[in-house]
C-alpha cells in the first residue's frame, strides 16, 4: 500500500477487495441491517458469509488458515462495511484485531495451532476482554485476579462492555489479569480463557443507544480455573501487549468510521438529489451543498490518516501517534457527518429504518471505543513532548 502514497493509486489487489466487499455489503448486509438493528439480533448469517469470503482470516498468513493478506487489507474491508451497517463492521473489527491477533503477536505456536484456524476462517469467534467496571481509560486500574496454584490458574473477577464475548459461535475470551506484583507495581498478565470454562459466565446482553446487532456483555469470572499453559506471551507483559494491540485497532476502528462518514456522505447526495422544497432540490441551495461538502473533506482527510498510519505500521515505523490521530480524526468525521446528514433527511432522518438515523446513533461510540477522544488527545500530547 505505500505504493498508494507515492502514486495515488491503489494497487489492483487492493481495489479489488474493496469492490467485492462493497457488493457484500450491498447486496448481503443492507437488506437486513435495519432488521437486525431494530430486533437487537446478532446477524449469524452475515458473519457466516464473511467467514466465507475469507474475511477473518484477511491480514493472517496462509499457514494459519488466513489470506495472507495484511492489516490495510482489513481496513479497507472495514470501510466498505462501515458505510453500510457499523455493527457488522465491529463485530469483524473486534473479532480479527482483538480476537485473533493477540494469539498471532503473542502465542506460542501450540496456541497459534490450537486457535487461529478456527479463528481465521470465521467458523469461531474469540473476544478481548480489558475493561471492567472500575478500569476503562485507565486500565492499568485492573482488579481481576488470576492466582497461580499447582498448576492453575484461578481467575475471579469482572469484565464489562466485552464485544463478541456471548455469541453462540463465542469459544474464546483472552483476559487480563492481576498475577502479582513486582517492584511493588500490579503484575498484569494476559490468560486465555475458553468460554466452555466453569465459572465463566457471559452475563444478559446491554441494551445499547447503538451498534444494537453486536454482540456486547458484562462476564463474570468465579473460580476458573485454566491450564498454566494458558498463559499468552510472557508473565507481567499483559499491560505493554495490550497497549500494542490497541495501536492497531485504533487504526482499524479510524477505517470503520470513514467508512460511516463516506455512507453519510453517499446518503446525503443520493438525497439532496431527490428531495424537493419550495419547487426544487434541496440540493440545489449552497447551504445544503456546502455541508456535504464539508462532510466530504471530512471523510476524505481521515482516510488520509487511517491510510498514513497504516503505511507506517506495515513499513516498520513508529505509529502510535499517526494511530492516535486517525482514530481522532476519524470517529469525529463519523460523529459530526452523522449529524449533518440527519439534519439533510429532516424528519425521514430521525426514523429509526433510515441507514442515516443508526449512523446518527451508531457513531457516538466511535468516540469512546478502543480509547476515547481524551485518551487519543493525551498520546498526541505526550508524543508532543508534553
Ligand atoms: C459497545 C462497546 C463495546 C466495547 N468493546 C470492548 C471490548 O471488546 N473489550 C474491552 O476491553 N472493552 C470494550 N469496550 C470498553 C471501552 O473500550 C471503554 O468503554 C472505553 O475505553 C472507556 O472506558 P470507560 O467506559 O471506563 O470510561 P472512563 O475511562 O471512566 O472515562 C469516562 C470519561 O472520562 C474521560 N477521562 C478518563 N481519564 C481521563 C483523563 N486522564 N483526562 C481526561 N479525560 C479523561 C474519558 O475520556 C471519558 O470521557 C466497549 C465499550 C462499548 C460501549
Amino acid at each position: 500500500m505505500t505504493e498508494f502514497l507515492a502514486t495515488g493509486q491503489l494497487p489492483d489487489e487492493y481495489q479489488q477487495l474493496a469492490k467485492t466487499v462493497a457488493d457484500f455489503a450491498k447486496n448481503v448486509v443492507a437488506p437486513v441491517a435495519a432488521e437486525h438493528d431494530a430486533n437487537h439480533t446478532f446477524p449469524y448469517e452475515v458473519v457466516s458469509g464473511m467467514a466465507d469470503m475469507g474475511l477473518f482470516g484477511l491480514p493472517f498468513p496462509e499457514e494459519y488458515g488466513g489470506m495472507g493478506g495484511d492489516y490495510f487489507a482489513l481496513c479497507l474491508a472495514l470501510e466498505e462495511l462501515g458505510k453500510v451497517d457499523q455493527s457488522v463492521a465491529i463485530t469483524l473489527e473486534a473479532g480479527v484485531s482483538l480476537g485473533a491477533m493477540p494469539i498471532y503477536r503473542f502465542g506460542n505456536e501450540e496456541q497459534k495451532q490450537e486457535w487461529l484456524p478456527q479463528l481465521t476462517s470465521g467458523k469461531s469467534l474469540a473476544a478481548f476482554g480489558l475493561t471492567e467496571p472500575g478500569a476503562g481509560s485507565d486500565a492499568g486500574g485492573t482488579k481481576t485476579t488470576a492466582k497461580f496454584d499447582s498448576g492453575e490458574w484461578i481467575i475471579n473477577g469482572n469484565k464489562q462492555f466485552i464485544t463478541n464475548s456471548g455469541t453462540d459461535i463465542t469459544k474464546l475470551v483472552t483476559v487480563t489479569a492481576v498475577t502479582g506484583t513486582k517492584d511493588g507495581k500490579k503484575e498484569i498478565s494476559t490468560i486465555l480463557v475458553p468460554t466452555s470454562t466453569p465459572g465463566f459466565t457471559a452475563e444478559p446482553a446491554y441494551n445499547k443507544v447503538g451498534w444494537n446487532a453486536s454482540d456486547t456483555h458484562p462476564l463474570t469470572f468465579s473460580d476458573v480455573r485454566v491450564p498454566e499453559e494458558n498463559l499468552l506471551g510472557e508473565r507481567g507483559r499483559g499491560y505493554a501487549n495490550f497497549l500494542r494491540i490497541l495501536d492497531e485497532g485504533r487504526i482499524a476502528i479510524a477505517a470503520l468510521s470513514v467508512g460511516a462518514a463516506q455512507g453519510c456522505v453517499d446518503e446525503s447526495v443520493k438525497y439532496a438529489k431527490e428531495r424537493e422544497a419550495f419547487g426544487r432540490p434541496i440540493g440545489h441551495n449552497q447551504a445544503i451543498a456546502f455541508k456535504i461538502a464539508r462532510m466530504e473533506a471530512r471523510a476524505h482527510t481521515a482516510r488520509t490518516a487511517y491510510y498514513d498510519a497504516a503505511a507506517r505500521m506495515l513499513s516498520g515505523k513508529p505509529f502510535k501517534k499517526q494511530a492516535a490521530i486517525a482514530k481522532l480524526v476519524a470517529s469525529e468525521a463519523a460523529m459530526d457527518n452523522a449529524r449533518d446528514a440527519t439534519q439533510i433527511h429532516g424528519g425521514y432522518g430521525f426514523m429509526n429504518e433510515y441507514t442515516v438515523a443508526r449512523h446518527y446513533r451508531d457513531s457516538k461510540i466511535l468516540e469512546i471505543g478502543e480509547g476515547t477522544t481524551e485518551v487519543q488527545l493525551m498520546l498526541i500530547a505526550r508524543e508532543a513532548g508534553l
